[in-house]
């Protein structure tokens, strides 16, 4: 059984990946071997010979980690991320390192030294991103499920344009260990499905404390699936209604009103809320990820890992080669952002400025929640767009995460899930942004909605 799912998902991988371009690597061989060890050694872990796709900036031993860069190449890491770790002991295939942004900045998928991923539903338009080859693979029915990193949105923003669901755990959930980082305090591992009961299966095997991530949290993991009751009685939601408001497509709007409708026909209450920072999250969330990207990807210097400049025979030019050559503009972009919000006359009016920033829009959310178990909101504000529609206005590339900072600003939890198709037959989706360790009542409410409306559409590029 087991062997079948991974030979269909490998072969589906191979087939589509010309149209497509969502993965990087696939491991046909390893996979098959693992399979057949799985299948033989009659493991009965809970996900065994599952199938899964794995972003390419989490470690995974014998594949690559080019974290979409020129710059990391073909590198190999010679060790496993905590979450694959965990993940292959309960006996889940890695199929293969699907295409991203370069060092998973952006939300477009264009940002990546291999070419766009394309989106299923409409091959002229983006996946989304960071994670943009791993929410097509789900989507396209590759996978079942796959693994993103989600910093400011890269998990639920894909997840929303491609019509699959996509969770954001909370900061501290899960480990990072052998994640690349980009923003140490924004990554989170994030998980995509196709049904909320696959997505909570996949956080109950990769949650929990790490010795190796000092940042995780020793939070009991619970079992997730036990939450999938259906039962949303007196569940209170929050409606933050001066997020509905200017920018966001009227097709989207009307979209996720019509599901704080289906919430309500299920027995939620609906409560106004208020996010009064949160205009701030975008021009906050630029400033501390820039910031902390400059330091994290000076490790980039052509002696530790993959690439190096040719004929650089003095060690400084080295450095600058290699940086220069490696790198793509919008990371070098973001470099030159970070280091000068950091810089001795900058670091008060912005750096600082922003964490203070960060604090208060974490303390909209706590108001928030003392009045709702969880928010809700459109994931992003249009459908999928053209490929090259945004790729030379940095700025409104930016506006993209509009909805999906906030909660990596705060540290707290969100989930999109699909409802629906617009006019053009492009997926809308819609998120639900939850405390700190509310993922079991995440997921009951993502659940309940599904069960009541499901997204059974299928798009056109698809494997079966
Ligand atoms: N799109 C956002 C960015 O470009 C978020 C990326 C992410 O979550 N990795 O930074």
């Amino acid at each position: 059984m087991s062997r079948q799912s991974v030979e269909f998902s490998i072969a589906a991988a191979e087939r589509l990946n010309e149209t497509l371009n969502a993965f990087l690597e696939i491991d046909r061989e390893g996979a098959l071997t693992r399979a057949r060890e799985i299948e033989e050694s009659g493991n009965a872990g809970a996900l065994a010979g599952i199938p899964i796709a794995v972003k390419d900036n989490i470690c995974v031993r014998g594949m690559q980690a080019s974290c979409g860069s020129k710059i990391l190449g073909d590198y190999q890491p010679p060790y496993n991320a905590t979450v694959i770790e965990r993940l292959t002991n309960a006996g889940a295939v890695v199929i293969g390192k699907t295409n991203c942004d370069e060092f998973a900045m952006g939300s477009s998928n264009e940002n990546s030294a291999f070419g766009p991923v394309r989106n299923p539903w409409d091959t002229t338009r983006v996946s989304g991103g960071s994670s943009g080859g791993s929410a097509t693979a789900v989507a396209a029915g590759i996978v079942p499920v796959a693994l993103g990193s989600d910093t400011g949105g890269s998990v639920r923003q894909p997840a929303s344009l491609c019509g699959v669901i996509g969770l954001k755990p909370t900061y501290g959930r899960n480990s990072r260990y052998g994640l690349v980082a980009f923003a140490s305090s924004l990554d989170q591992v994030g998980v995509f499905g196709r049904k909320v009961e696959d997505v909570a299966r996949i956080l109950g095997v990769i949650a929990g404390r790490d010795p190796r991530d000092a940042t995780t949290a020793d939070a009991p993991v619970p079992d997730y699936s036990a939450s999938l009751t259906g039962d949303l009685k007196g569940a209170r939601l929050g409606f933050p209604r001066t997020l509905f408001g200017e920018g966001l497509d009227e097709e989207v709007k009307k979209s996720v009103e019509s599901v704080v409708d289906v919430y309500r026909d299920l027995g939620a209450e609906i409560v106004d809320v208020e996010l009064p920072h949160a205009r701030y999250a975008i021009a906050v969330y630029y400033i501390i990820a820039t910031a902390e990207a400059s330091s994290n990807l000076a490790r980039f210097d052509g002696v530790r890992y993959g690439f190096r400049a040719e004929d650089t025979p003095e060690l400084r030019l080295m450095y600058r080669r290699t940086r220069e050559e490696g790198f793509g503009a919008e990371v070098k972009r973001r470099i030159m952002l970070g280091t000068y919000v950091l810089s001795a006359g900058y670091y008060d009016a912005y750096y600082r400025k922003a964490q203070q920033v960060r604090t208060l829009i974490k303390n909209d959310f706590l108001n928030a929640f003392e009045r709702c178990d969880a928010l809700i909101t459109p994931t992003t504000p249009t459908p999928a767009f053209e490929i090259g529609e945004k790729a030379d206005d940095p700025l409104a590339m930016y506006l993209n995460d509009i909805y999906t900072v906030t909660a990596n600003l705060a540290g707290v939890p969100g989930i999109s899930v699909p409802c629906g198709l617009s006019s053009e037959r492009l997926p809308i989706g819609f998120q639900l942004v939850g405390p700190y360790w509310s993922e079991p009542t995440l997921f009951k409410l993502a659940h309940g909605y599904e069960q009541a409306r499901p997204f059974t559409e299928r798009p056109p590029i698809s494997a079966s």
